[in-house]
């Protein structure tokens, strides 16, 4: 929790004793808050991906001395930053939520402010963890994809929301048009409502093109985590071999039980974190999340002024508070 002017602020999770819940984007395990919180601060993007468009989001209790601002992550669509400005220290904070500095095709990119203090995501906190140039691993996918679906059906296995989207823009730019699961269809809805044009089929939304796609070969992606049991659904339907994939940052630390891996992440490696942390020109930092102390450790050997921000709560009350 982070406390500004006695507000008290959660941060992606519901904490006993919150005024404020700030909720990043749509990803499950940043969401606990949206169903019992009173005051919630999240973008409209985020609140619809939610199933909350109706709830009066964003309903502010401001303090006197504090202004909230939400600025792009570069993680997803709606995916937002908290600044928060103490205008009577003139002290300034920005928590990221999960973030990545790189450029896609259905996320906006991230937006830099001047800082005095940065609150970053530790999904990857490992310095020797980089990813590889985006367009390199995109290429990869797209090429692996145009050759198997000569020999048969390519199934990916992605979340419903971000991922999903990010692979069907890809595939899209190859003139492929997937089919894809329940639940990636309904956050697909919100997409294109926000402006995203993607291409895909589904047989809870249109069942005349889901039928003439599946005539022949084909793409599905799937929220599914059982890729290897819904392949083996498929081959026996169409009577063709299946390929599987999936398509996520993991796929640099771990195997998966698939036919093909991509490490394609919306978050930020080392590299990525440190190069957000100079561009903001923050003094102080403070790490966030399940890897928050490895985080700390590893950017304090490079060099910053880092720590967890739950371990020094105390600090970043102060830093704030005080001008
Ligand atoms: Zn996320």
């Amino acid at each position: 929790m982070l406390c500004v002017n006695n507000m008290n602020i959660a941060l992606d999770r519901r904490e006993s004793g919150s005024d404020l819940d700030f909720i990043s984007h749509a990803h499950s395990d940043h969401t606990s808050a949206v169903r019992s919180s009173q005051y919630i601060l999240a973008s409209s993007e985020t609140m619809q991906l939610l199933g909350q468009e109706n709830k009066a989001y964003a309903t502010l209790k401001v303090g006197d001395n504090a202004q909230f601002s939400l600025l792009d992550s570069g993680h997803m669509l709606g995916a937002k930053q908290l600044r928060i400005d103490n205008t009577e220290s003139g002290e300034r904070t920005v928590y990221t939520g999960d973030y990545k500095m790189q450029e896609s095709r259905t996320t906006k990119r991230i937006e830099i402010a001047s800082a005095d203090t940065v609150i970053v995501d530790s999904t990857y906190p490992e310095p020797g963890m980089l990813f590889d140039d985006r367009n390199e691993v995109e290429s990869c996918l797209q090429d692996w994809t145009r050759n198997k679906l000569r020999y048969g059906i390519v199934l990916f296995s992605a979340y419903a929301m971000g991922k999903s989207q990010e692979i069907i823009a890809l595939l899209n730019e190859i003139g492929i048009t997937p089919l894809v699961s329940k639940r990636i269809s309904a956050a697909n809805r919100v997409y294109r409502n926000c402006g995203i044009n993607i291409e895909y089929a589904s047989a809870y939304d249109d069942a005349s093109d889901y039928e003439s796609i599946t005539r022949d070969n084909f793409v599905g992606v799937t929220d599914s985590r059982d890729v290897g049991g819904l392949g083996r659904t498929l081959s026996g339907i169409h009577e063709k071999r299946v390929f599987t994939a999936v398509a996520t940052g993991f796929a640099k630390k771990f195997k998966f039980d698939t036919d093909a891996q991509f490490a394609l992440s919306d978050h930020a490696d080392f590299k990525q974190c440190t190069d957000y942390i100079d561009a903001t020109e923050a003094k102080h930092v403070m790490t966030y999340g399940q890897c928050a102390e490895i985080l700390a450790e590893n950017l304090h050997r490079a060099g910053y002024a880092a720590a967890p921000l739950q371990a020094s709560r105390k600090q970043v009350k102060q830093s704030i508070l005080q001008p």
